[in-house]
C-alpha cells in the first residue's frame, strides 16, 4: 500500500465533477489498490474520510471511518467505501459543525449540514447498499460527496468569520468550548 499526494484547493481536480465509477472497475486490481491506498492515506493524515478527487482522481469514490476515539463522533464508523453515492437529506433539521480537509490544510470552519440522510451508494465490490446516518457521520458523508461535485467545505460555509487555523483552534476556540460545556 501506499501513501497518495494529497491535492490542495485550487488544483482543478477538487473543482470538476467527478465521473462515474464504471461497473468494469470493481473488478479491477488497480480501482481496489486505489481504494486501499486512499485508506492508507486517510489513516497517515488522520483524516476520517478522504474522497477520490482529493487523490487526484476524478471519480465518484471515497472512503470514510470514524474511529471511537474522535472527540466530535456520537459513535464509531467502520471502515467504508462510496461508490457513485446519492444523498437524500431526511427531514429539514440542519445542524452547525466544526469541519476541516486535508485539501485544506490547518484550517477549521463552521458548517451548517443536514443532520440526518439516507446514503446509496456502492461498495468496493459494487453491490449497492443504503444505510442512514445522523450527527457526525451525516456529516463526515455529506462533506466527502461534496468533494465528487467540486465543492469544498469553504463553500458551504455561511461566513468566513468562523474559519480558524489548527492552532488557535486549540488555543481559543476549544478552551470557550470547553467552559461553556459544549460539545
Ligand atoms: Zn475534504
Amino acid at each position: 500500500m501506499s501513501i497518495l499526494k494529497v491535492a490542495r484547493i485550487a488544483h482543478p481536480v477538487l473543482r470538476s465533477p467527478a465521473r462515474a465509477v464504471p461497473k468494469a472497475a470493481f473488478r479491477d486490481r488497480l480501482f481496489q489498490k486505489l481504494i486501499d491506498d486512499m485508506r492508507e492515506t486517510m489513516y497517515e493524515y488522520d483524516g476520517v474520510g478522504l474522497a477520490a478527487p482529493q487523490v487526484h482522481e476524478g471519480l465518484r469514490l471515497a472512503v470514510i471511518e470514524v474511529p471511537a476515539s474522535d472527540e466530535r463522533a456520537r459513535a464509531e464508523v467502520p471502515f467504508m467505501v462510496l461508490a457513485n453515492p446519492k444523498v437524500t437529506p431526511l427531514g429539514d433539521e440542519r445542524e452547525n459543525g466544526w469541519e476541516g480537509c486535508l485539501s485544506v490544510p490547518d484550517l477549521r470552519g463552521v458548517v451548517p449540514r443536514w443532520k440526518r440522510l439516507k446514503l446509496d451508494a456502492l461498495d468496493r465490490e459494487g453491490k449497492p447498499y443504503t444505510l442512514e446516518a445522523q450527527d457526525f457521520f451525516a456529516r463526515v458523508v455529506q462533506h466527502e460527496c461534496d468533494h465528487l461535485d467540486g465543492n469544498v467545505y469553504l463553500d458551504r460555509m455561511q461566513g468566513m468569520r468562523t474559519l480558524t487555523f489548527l492552532e488557535e483552534f486549540e488555543d481559543h476556540v476549544r478552551q470557550e468550548k470547553e467552559s461553556a460545556g459544549d460539545d
